[in-house]
């Protein structure tokens, strides 16, 4: 049976980088020296152990935050891998909250790339310590130095660089490490398995005293104890320069910086030993903070295994057919077989089997513990972002919000065999993503997803014929538009009818009046509470509700919208919650034929990085969609172009912006705002 790790030494770490910058290799290469992964799977032959996925392995992006178990040195360290790309941004932000340190991957050619500073700066928002790693240290062009200046200017963050590149390019042969004074060479034929630990090349020495120098001046300038000593003149040992960068790590004083190749297999080591070294446990970050269901209070969970209960689930999968929930404990324990409670359910939940995630592996485990990250099974109901926790000691850690869905698709099965499927395959899909909706159309027969974004659907689509081997025809995408009120007004309606032998009877007024963007439905009584029942009042008002949810105009939910429960004719015979609902829902149609109802389409937040040559012709084409251009910054010889356009004009976008600027530019977007359609 698998051993418990003390909690001080476990590091659950996530790799944070910029597309293309080596995180998967990074990440391989880590597996591959922990002894977790036998042979070194290349990304370019879609075999690296990370990107399990197979849909990942064709487009080489990680969408999937998959949690990956290894040790290294006594310590267990446990990889939550975070995606890049922004369509995704929900998954970083889940995988954000269950880490307590991160890796920033750079590439020492391209240095700090725009997109990065996205991730580094939610990264600061959640108060994740971090290290970095200069990968690519091999390639043409590559320089460390330029790297961390980068990481100064663009990203705010202090370095603190514990090593210099020995060689350069395709000379690069290994680092000095300054800390320890001496230099690390790796060996080749052993795939970097193996390496020596040599004096410092005199050539090189001069430099790495200096660099020294400044590793310490720098630590001793955020930590009182290295800066008495320094002051002192007293020696400062390799040990307590160590603790010292620890503390200015786990503090986020400083962002300690290696570098390496990782495809070159040099420089994997020293980053594991960073990470071992330098990067939090969980009993060092601040504890977790949650409210209690009913009171609202706070609830702090410190990390500590003999308290009652406290888990996130930050993602199910369904993995051969069984839903797999991957929880973080934050404190106390689970045990396989027992009842755990979901706060946000209210309910007792079985767990029948708790999983060790390796990269494909899973183990059986027979309890887990605060600071534990590990797969579920069982948990039949729970999903994404609802705690577990003990049911004397109920605590909801915050509920991750999600956008809701801007863009869909029609899909129809190709085949009577694929129709079959296709239920089946979404259901499943919806279990995982809650940020997918399905609809049927009853009248046309289509089933229609609707997403966060293009890629979003794409992938989806593409995991239903690769996955589960389902064939659909997809329509073009559509744009998910709201509807709103542009006038108040009034309507009423009598309804008297017999159903099923029974009068039943109602007379209902009631008023609508628009509201501010982003308000939402808002229902509200004037009605004497003394002379209707509660049950009828809010039977108005589902009936109303759900007449605005079904829309007026082209069937969009409307939105941005009061409802006011006006006055009521009853007869105390014949007066029941569904004459109350069907007769607020006509009342409610008969005031939207009055109320000029228009349309609302999402409007997106827009980013643009193009080469200073490009520039011109790119707010040309934004301008030309309906954008508007709202900052240009100019970056090195890259231009950052911040905007707002319509989504309905910005399909294919990515398409034709690679095309406008031979590769070289790129963008993300996220949903802003509901805007009126112009
Ligand atoms: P990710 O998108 O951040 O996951 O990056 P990948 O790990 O998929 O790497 C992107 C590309 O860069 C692949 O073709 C890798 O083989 C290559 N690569 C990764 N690390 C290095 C490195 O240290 N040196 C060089 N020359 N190429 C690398
Ligand atoms: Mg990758």
């Amino acid at each position: 049976m698998a051993k418990q790790t003390k909690i001080e030494n476990i590091r659950n770490i996530g790799i944070m980088a910029h597309i293309d910058a080596g995180k998967t290799t990074v990440t391989e290469r880590i597996l591959y020296y922990t002894g977790r992964s036998h042979k070194i799977g290349e990304v370019h032959d879609g075999e690296a152990v990370m990107d399990w996925m197979e849909d990942e392995q064709d487009r080489g992006i990680t969408i999937t935050s998959a949690v990956t178990y290894c040790e290294w040195k006594g310590k267990t360290v446990q990889i939550i891998d975070t995606p890049g790309h922004v369509d995704f941004t929900v998954e970083v932000e889940r995988a954000l909250r269950v880490l307590d340190g991160a890796v920033g991957v750079f590439c020492a050619v391209g240095g700090v790339e725009p997109q990065s500073e996205t991730v580094w700066r939610q990264a600061d928002r959640y108060t994740v310590p971090r290290i970095a790693f200069v990968n690519k240290m091999d390639r043409t062009g590559a320089d460390f130095f330029n790297t961390i200046e980068m990481m100064k200017t663009r990203l705010k963050a202090r370095p603190l660089v514990l090593q210099l590149p020995v060689g350069k390019e395709d000379t690069f042969s290994g680092v000095i490490d300054l800390i320890e004074r001496k230099q690390i060479r790796w060996n080749d034929e052993s795939l970097g398995a193996t390496y020596e630990e040599v004096e410092i090349d005199p050539a090189l020495s001069e430099e790495a005293d200096m660099y020294r120098e400044n590793l310490i001046e720098a630590v001793a300038e955020a930590d009182d104890d290295i800066m008495e000593k320094y002051l002192s003149e007293d020696v400062i040992s390799v040990d307590d320069l160590k603790a010292a960068i620890r503390r200015v790590t786990v503090s986020e004083k400083y962002v300690p910086v290696l570098c390496g190749s990782a495809l070159k297999n040099k420089g994997i080591q020293p980053l594991l030993d960073a990470i071992n070294l330098y990067l939090p446990s969980p009993v060092e970050v601040k504890p977790v903070q949650g409210v209690h269901p009913e009171t609202g209070e706070t609830i702090e969970c410190p990390a500590d295994r003999k308290g009652p209960l406290s888990a996130l689930i930050f993602k199910v999968s369904m993995i051969e057919g069984r839903k797999l929930s991957f929880a973080r404990l934050y404190s106390g324990r689970i045990d396989a077989g027992s009842d755990v409670y979901n706060s946000f359910l209210g309910k007792n939940e079985k767990l029948s089997r708790i999983l060790r995630m390796h990269a494909k592996k899973r183990e059986r485990l027979d309890s887990a513990y605060a600071g534990d990250i590990v797969g579920i099974v069982g948990l039949k109901q729970s999903s994404t972002g609802e705690t577990l926790c003990a049911k004397d000691h109920p605590v909801l850690l915050d509920r991750m919000e999600y956008e809701d869905p801007v863009i869909s698709i029609a899909v129809e099965p190709k085949t009577h065999d694929d129709q079959e499927k296709l239920d089946e395959v979404l259901e499943k899909f919806l279990v995982e993503d809650p940020t997918l909706k399905v609809n049927k159309d009853e009248e046309t027969g289509q089933t229609l997803l609707s997403g966060m974004g293009e890629l979003h659907l794409e992938i989806i689509v593409s995991r239903m014929l690769k996955e589960f081997k389902t064939n659909v025809n997809v329509g073009n995408p559509q744009v998910v538009y709201r509807e709103a009120i542009g006038s108040a007004a009034r309507g009423q309606a009598v309804f008297e009818k017999e159903i099923s032998g029974k009068e039943h009877y109602a007379d209902i007024r009631m008023s609508l009046s628009p509201l501010e963007r982003g308000e939402g439905v808002r229902f509200r009584s004037r009605v004497d509470p003394g002379s209707v029942p509660d049950h009828f009042v809010q039977a108005v008002e589902k009936g109303a509700r759900d007449t605005l949810e079904s829309g007026y105009y082209r069937g969009y939910p409307i939105v941005d919208t009061e409802v006011v429960f006006e006055g009521i004719t009853l007869d105390e015979n014949k007066t029941s919650e569904l004459a109350c609902t069907v007769c607020a829902s006509i009342a409610c149609r008969n005031a939207l034929e009055k109320a000029s109802v228009y349309l609302l389409e999402p409007v997106m937040t827009v980013e643009l990085f193009v080469p200073e040559a490009f520039m011109g012709d790119a707010i040309g084409d934004l301008n030309a969609r309906g954008g508007q251009v709202e900052s240009v910054d100019a970056r090195g010889d890259t231009q950052i172009i911040k905007a707002t356009a319509p989504l309905s004009n910005m399909f294919g976008y990515s398409t034709v912006l690679r095309s406008a600027t031979q590769g070289r530019g790129t963008f993300t977007m996220q949903f802003s705002h509901f805007d009126k359609v112009q």
